[in-house]
């Protein structure tokens, strides 16, 4: 391995969809004297790899919607020919129903927020309608779904290689198994980072440590309010009736959701009574809570296999919104040039393209001009300038 330099102009420190993705748009600028810092053996091992790879633009509040469409319009066009030429976009999707009135009337709410913002493709369906989708889904209690077809999915593996390559073709150094113990605050611009293979200079600083970004920003200091919360991902069996190219498709009233996977089904639903944790085990009893509702949606579901299983954390913030941008600099605490982006909340690899696009503006021009995003500064908390996301699974 090589060794670590003794400075950079800019340290990243986590591996994952962000601190790569923001990398590489730095780089495509020019700026290649990044180094990035991944405490764990392989990139992407944080909450990366373990995704289901959704990508929808259906969210309850515009900032959410709008870093959905620059992102997925990346998604669309863009990856693959700039960074992985094995990268797909699976446009099958994405389907919300609901079971009741109340949640009925949620749906018209997000779909009304989401026509204003210009998606355009999001419409209203019928039982009947979702019939068509899925033939063998239980519509006897179904009010309506909202549908978009330009929704889909992605394989994270395919993003964490396609931006690791690119990255190493750009010269940019990348250090697996080497965890940041801390940051000194020299100056404005002028800072220590710290770690087990030595420290390194640097003028800029982007923590993107994901769900661990409360308790790493805690040892600099600063309050981060990000918890780690186990979600759990199961796999069936083969299911020859199902349909493969069917979309993501979510029960709104018991949060239960599935999608095509090889050859089977990918299902999850959040525990909501589990607390924060970095148990990255995948929680098997839960399942008794998830296989009735998969039933019920789905009666020809009762013969499924469920083969595999793996979990990791969602790093969750108190309004299931993300936090990007600058940590203020105070007199006694940290000092200006350290920026973050985290607490994506189970949205991160959808949202990594637009998240990255403005934190690389942050780090280059110390201000952004593509997205708008300053409402998801840290001090909204303070400020009580909360972003309400309500489309968290
Ligand atoms: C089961 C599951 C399903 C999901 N499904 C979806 C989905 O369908 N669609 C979607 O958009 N998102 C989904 N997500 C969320 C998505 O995976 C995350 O939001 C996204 O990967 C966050 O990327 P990140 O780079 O911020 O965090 P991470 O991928 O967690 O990367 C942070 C990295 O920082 C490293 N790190 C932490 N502290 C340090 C330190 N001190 N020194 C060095 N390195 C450090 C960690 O090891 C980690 O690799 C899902 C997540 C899970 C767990």
């Amino acid at each position: 391995m090589s060794k670590l330099p003794s400075n950079a102009r800019i340290v990243i420190v986590g591996g994952g969809v962000m601190g790569l993705f923001t990398a590489w748009e730095c780089a495509t600028r020019g700026e290649t004297d990044i180094v990035i810092l991944e405490q764990r053996k392989f990139l992407g091992a944080g909450a990366t790899q373990k995704s289901a790879g959704g990508v929808r633009a259906q969210f309850t509040t515009a900032p959410n919607v709008m870093l959905s469409k620059y992102s997925q319009d990346f998604y669309r066009r863009r990856f693959a020919p700039e960074i992985n030429p094995d990268f797909q976009y699976l446009e099958y999707g994405y389907l919300f129903f609901a079971r009741s009135e109340e949640k009925l009337k949620a749906l018209d709410n997000s779909l009304a927020l989401q026509k204003k913002q210009g998606v355009d493709a999001v419409r209203r369906i019928s039982p009947s309608e979702i019939r068509e989708i899925l033939p063998d889904l239980n519509i006897s209690d179904v009010l309506g779904g909202n549908f978009s077809p330009e929704d889909g999915f992605v394989d994270p593996g395919d993003i964490v290689n396609g931006l690791d390559t690119s990255l190493r073709k750009f010269g940019v150094d990348i250090f697996t198994d080497c965890e940041v113990a801390g940051i000194d605050s020299i100056s404005d611009f002028n800072f220590v980072v710290k770690t087990e293979l030595g420290n390194i200079s640097a003028e800029k600083i982007l923590v993107a440590t994901g769900s661990w970004s409360g308790e790493f920003m805690r040892k600099c200091g600063v309050k981060v309010p990000v918890d780690p919360y186990r979600r759990s991902l199961y796999i069936s069996g083969p299911l020859p009736w199902f349909p493969k190219k069917s979309p993501f498709t979510f029960d709104i009233c018991t949060g239960t959701h599935f999608r095509p996977e090889s050859g089977g089904i990918l299902f999850l639903k959040i525990n909501p009574n589990e607390g924060p944790s970095h148990n990255e085990e995948p929680d098997w009893d839960w399942l008794e809570h998830i296989v009735p509702d998969l039933i019920h949606i789905m009666p020809r579901l009762e013969d499924a296999e469920i083969i595999d299983a793996w979990a990791g954390p969602y790093a969750m913030t108190p309004d299931h919104s993300p936090i990007l941008g600058e940590i203020p600099a105070s007199p006694s605490g940290v000092k200006k040039g350290i920026y973050i982006v985290t607490g994506f909340s189970g949205h991160g690899l959808m949202h990594a393209p637009a998240s990255a696009c403005a934190m690389s503006e942050y780090l280059l021009d110390l201000k952004t001009s593509t997205l708008d995003v300053s409402a998801y500064s840290l001090e909204r908390y303070e400020k009580g300038e909360l972003i309400e996301e309500a489309a968290v699974f």
